[in-house]
């Protein structure tokens, strides 16, 4: 399947696409000041705590009930540790979402600025894998990592510095010296996961593709038969990913599970003895005891936090890395930069193009074709000669392998292409979004009140009026909801509202009703007004309505030129309206 760009090229009063990518830094700000800012306030306000009730344990054993400025500390720390607690969440959450959208904007606009042959290069699959679990994996990285990681790493200093003020400073010096370990435990572990995430990651990105694959070809494979060997390679790409996971986590899970329980077991122990000691040589009380013990306590949660988090991280780090590597890749120059040009002026030519797919041959070659100023053109040809390719092409959504579009002038790259046309495909692209939306990619700028009068004007009248949600009307998938003459008027309305100098109909009417059938095509004839309009139809009984005609066999022009000029040689054409004519003549008859 081709890519389907032009529905996201930019319309008229968007803002145009801003050019080089060169040099990425990925995109959005994550949230670690904020977040680190709270913990760091949770960590002190629970350490404030623990301080607090070891004292007032030792008030009441020494027969002092605390006073009220005790209380109102107290009330004060939980405040302040429940007010952090509660916003944490919220930060990472609002930050993930701006994130999650900038760099997805981010990277279908690269997609764009690439081409579609790199795209395709690419392979589909991976594109699509890069543009969700990648980005998911790294937002859930850059927004919840990063800053609670660095917290984790701060928290347990603070915690000392209570120790050493309120409690006892040789005690918190001890607990210093084993706090120096975690910085070592910490670079340690990005070591060994770093590895093993990168295997990891090879094989979520095989899954993607295979599956891409099988979903794309799913009617081919349904045809062959071969849906239980496809299924048997998505399985198989599905179980690898799952090994390599495991792996992960095995190796990790255990090494973790080694170094925390090691770790934890030596602070808390000593904790423990200080506390004993401490106590017994009353330097604390029995509350200041237990107080110690808390607080050692706290400097352990962090470490278990950093444990937890590194699958996160590492992955996440990777997934960066693909999407920085994406984003530096070169982008075509003729997706970069539409050039200025007037083509309901100069109208459009074609000198000995050829164009294809991803997959080698040529699908048309040697077209030469004027589509003058104002030219009305019917494309017409066996299935298979290579006329929604043509379409493709002008459309800007197939590079030229050979040969030149321009206005005269100039050359016309895809992006020219792509700003300069309006498409009705075939299989019309609508998008699992409102109707609104669907409509407003062809002009951010329409009002409500242009949407719905083109949906009147193209016959949906109504059906809209029917809706009980309107232009909210969710499309569901590829326009799933709706009817096929239904998303192709929807289609047509859309390209009548990009208000493009050339509009390319791919048999537009095929799907629709023969009442509906005229509505639409004296509404294109009133909107291709001034515009080259171009159209695949079938229909030869509508042969009058062009001025012009092009007649495909094989992916070679074999006629084009007057309507009337063409009709008149001896050929395709000539044969086909006779056939058509005594058709036509013989049901008459039977009457
Ligand atoms: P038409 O629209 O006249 O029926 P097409 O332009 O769709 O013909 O097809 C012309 C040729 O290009 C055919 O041989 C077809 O197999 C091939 N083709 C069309 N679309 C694709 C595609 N997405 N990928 C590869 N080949 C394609
Ligand atoms: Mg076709």
């Amino acid at each position: 399947m081709p890519t389907q760009l032009h529905d996201i090229a930019p319309g008229r009063g968007h803002p145009a696409y801003h050019g080089g990518v060169s040099k990425v830094i990925v995109p959005g700000s994550s949230p670690t000041v904020p977040v680190v800012g709270l913990a760091v306030i949770v960590s002190a306000a629970t350490a404030w705590l623990a301080v607090l009730l070891g004292a007032g344990l030792d008030a009441v054993l020494a027969d002092r009930p605390p006073a009220a400025a005790w209380y109102l500390q107290v009330a004060l720390a939980l405040l302040a540790a429940g007010t952090g607690l509660v916003l944490i969440p919220v930060v990472i959450q609002r930050a993930s979402g701006r994130m999650q959208a900038g760099v997805r904007a981010r990277l279908l606009e690269h997609y764009l600025a690439i081409g579609p042959l790199a795209l395709a290069r690419g392979g589909h699959g991976q594109r699509v894998n890069t543009a969700m679990d990648a980005v998911d994996r790294m937002v859930r990285y850059r927004a919840g990592f990063t800053g609670p990681a660095l917290a984790a790493v701060i928290t347990p200093f603070i915690v000392l510095g209570f120790v050493a003020v309120f409690l006892d400073a040789s005690a918190a010096a001890i607990l210093g010296i084993l706090l120096l370990l975690v910085p070592v435990i910490v670079l340690g572990f990005q070591r060994l996961f770093r590895s093993s995430s990168g295997a990891y990651r090879r094989a979520q990105g095989t899954l993607a593709a295979v599956f891409m694959d099988a979903l794309r070809n799913l009617g081919m494979l349904k045809l062959n038969n071969a849906s239980g060997w496809m299924g048997t390679k998505v399985a198989a790409a599905a179980q690898n990913v799952r090994v390599q996971v495991m792996k992960l986590l095995a190796r990790n899970q255990l090494v973790l599970l080694v170094i925390d329980a090691t770790f934890a077991l030596l602070l808390l122990s000593t904790a423990a003895l200080l506390a004993w000691w401490k106590v017994d040589t009353g330097v604390l009380g029995v509350g200041g005891g237990l107080s110690l013990l808390a607080l050692s306590f706290l400097m352990l949660a962090p470490v278990n936090y950093v444990g937890s988090f590194f699958y996160i991280g590492m992955t996440g780090r990777t997934a960066q890395e693909r999407i920085t590597q994406v984003l530096t890749e070169e982008p075509h120059p003729g997706m970069l930069t539409a050039l200025k040009v007037d083509l309901r002026a100069t109208g459009l030519h074609l000198e000995s193009v050829a164009a294809g797919y991803e997959d080698g041959a040529d699908a048309i070659s040697g077209i030469n074709l004027s589509f003058p100023a104002g030219s009305r053109t019917a494309v017409i040809g066996a299935s298979g000669s290579g006329k929604s390719t043509l379409l493709r092409l002008l459309s800007g959504q197939l590079e030229t392998s050979a040969g030149l579009v321009h206005d005269t002038r100039q050359a016309l790259g895809t992006a020219t292409l792509r700003w300069n046309t309006a498409v009705v495909e075939q299989n019309s692209t609508l998008f699992a979004m409102s109707l609104r939306e669907n409509l407003a990619l062809a002009d951010p700028q329409a009002t409500d009140q242009e949407m719905i009068g083109l949906l009147h004007r193209v016959g949906l009248g109504d059906w809209f009026e029917a809706l009980e949600q309107g232009l909210d009307l969710p499309l569901g998938e590829g326009g799933a909801r709706l009817s096929g003459g239904q998303g192709q008027r929807l289609a047509i309305a859309r390209a009548v509202l990009a208000d493009r100098p050339v509009l390319l109909l791919d048999e537009p009417t095929s799907a629709l009703d023969v009442h509906t059938e005229a509505q639409v095509l004296q509404l294109l004839g009133t909107v291709g007004q001034g515009r080259i309009t171009i159209t695949v139809t079938h229909r030869l009984s509508m042969l009058a309505d062009y001025d012009r005609v092009v007649v495909m066999e094989a992916g070679k022009v074999i006629q084009a030129g007057r309507t009337q000029a063409v009709l008149a040689q001896d050929g395709y054409l000539a044969r086909a309206m006779a056939a058509y004519t005594r058709r036509s003549e013989r049901i008459g008859g039977h009457r």
